[in-house]
């Protein structure tokens, strides 16, 4: 009857219900334990320089590696980890490790570039200012080499926030890129209003990049859009050498994706270079 297909319907819902926040609390406590047993590693994908087609760039992304389960995806985790605020910790770390790798290949002679992924609420506090300047000094860096990555969805929160923040991180000296640009519902006009270096291009719009020509319309345009506002500009996602020619002929400064490499780990990125 459809009373009973309503409750059983229910039934089901609750069920999926509980397996994810089930799900979720276990991977909160593992996530705990993986702060304190560091059970992390950053990964370093190379960014190229398509004007010289050297590496001058990487990004870092964290790895979690479970005892029990084996490699967690960050697109798993991270999410959780914002939603707990375990980020505050987790993103600390990955500030300091980031330096600790980058300050190693400069005393190696390699003169790279690192960007950071910042989650919004890491923005949001005060205290990651004091942080990334009392680690940059420690390490002896320069800090034009450090870079971080926002995404657009920072944007939209508290503007004035934001702005004070960025101000702040371009007088350390270090670099701002807006990550996976052109997904998000922020109006263009930050992009003049902030101390903003480089653009992302979204993978969603490099994947298909051949297959439609709306993807290369709206390419085309945030290229042409970044140049007129002395922006850099990073292709995300590229696998193909046709969306690489497209992108270099199209005046694209940088390009990252499986095309080129993999995230490495840092001995492999570092025989890379
Ligand atoms: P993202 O910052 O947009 O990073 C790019 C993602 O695309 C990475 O996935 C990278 O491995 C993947 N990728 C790069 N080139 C290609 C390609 O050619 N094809 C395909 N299919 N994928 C490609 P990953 O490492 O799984 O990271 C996923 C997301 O997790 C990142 O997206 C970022 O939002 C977040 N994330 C990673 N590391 C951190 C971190 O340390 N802190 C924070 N807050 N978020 C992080
Ligand atoms: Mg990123
Ligand atoms: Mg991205
Ligand atoms: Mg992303």
């Amino acid at each position: 009857t459809a009373k009973q297909n309503v409750k059983s319907v229910i039934q089901f819902y609750s069920e999926d219900l509980k397996d994810s926040s089930r799900k979720r609390i276990e991977m909160e406590s593992a996530l705990r334990e993986a702060i304190e047993k560091k059970q992390f590693e950053l990964y370093l994908q190379p960014v190229l320089n398509l004007s010289s087609e050297n590496i001058t760039q990487a990004e870092a992304l964290i790895r979690w590696y479970r005892p029990d389960l084996g490699m967690v995806s960050p697109a798993e985790f991270i999410p959780i980890a914002e939603q707990t605020g375990l980020i505050i910790k987790i993103g600390k770390w990955v500030i300091e490790e980031s330096i600790r790798l980058l300050s190693e290949l400069h005393r190696q002679g390699k003169y790279i570039k690192l960007s950071i992924n910042l989650s919004p609420s890491q923005v949001n506090d005060r205290s990651l200012l004091d942080f990334i300047r009392c680690t940059l000094k420690e390490s002896g860096l320069n800090a034009k080499y450090l870079e971080l990555e926002l995404t657009e969805g920072v944007l939209v929160d508290d503007f004035d926030k934001v702005s004070d923040f960025l101000q702040e991180i371009r007088k350390m000296g270090v670099s701002v890129a807006i990550d996976d640009f052109g997904t998000g519902y922020s109006s263009l006009s930050y992009l003049q209003k902030l101390p903003i270096d480089y653009l992302k291009i979204d993978q969603s719009f490099v994947f298909n990049l051949m297959e439609h020509e709306s993807n290369q319309a709206i390419v085309k345009a945030i290229i042409a859009m970044a140049t007129s506002l002395k922006l850099e500009v990073i292709a995300e996602g590229v696998e193909k050498e046709e969306q690489k020619a497209f992108l270099k002929a199209h005046g694209c400064h940088f390009l990252q994706g499986y095309l080129f490499s993999r995230p490495l780990t840092y001995d492999d990125f570092r025989k890379l270079l």
